[in-house]
Formats: C-alpha cells, structure tokens, sequence
C-alpha cells in the first residue's frame, strides 16, 4: 500500500506567456522548486515521471505533471513558430 494513492493531475494554465502548471486539487501555480523527476530516493510510488507539490496552505497535493510537462512542451514548440 502506498501513503500517496491519492494524487491530482496538474494542469496547464491557458493563455500564459511561461508555460505555468496548476495544481490539481487548488489550482495554485505549482512552483518549479516543487516540480521533480520522479526518481532516485525522493520517488513517490505513483505512475508518473514528473511530480509537483502544491505549496499552497491546507493544500499540499502531489500532483502528477505528465500531462501538463508534455502540453507545456507544445505550447514552447508553438512560440517558437510564433516568434
Ligand atoms: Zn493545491
């Protein structure tokens, strides 16, 4: 059994000129000094590479950033076009 079944998906914000992710649960900014390769000795068991703790007061989810990293990857490629 793992302490950190419970988990939220982080999302992309929308229209931001940074590729900025939100937290799952509050919708706070994730920090990127909390989003981190899961790996190594930090890792959480959870199926997913990228994680990010919300700071946000009576929050603190682990959110998984998969999803948001990869729409964050398109969203630079598409600035890129763009400029
Ligand atoms: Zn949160």
């Amino acid at each position: 059994m793992s302490e950190y079944h419970d988990f939220y998906v982080a999302r992309l914000a929308e229209r931001s000129t940074v590729p900025t992710l939100l937290c799952g649960h509050c919708q706070s900014i994730l920090s990127p000094k909390r989003i981190f390769a899961n790996e190594g000795e930090n890792r959480y068991d959870l199926p997913c590479n990228t994680i990010g703790l919300c700071s946000a007061d009576d929050c603190g989810a682990v959110n998984c950033c998969d999803d948001a990293m990869k729409g964050a990857e398109q969203q630079r490629c598409e600035n890129r076009v763009a400029v």
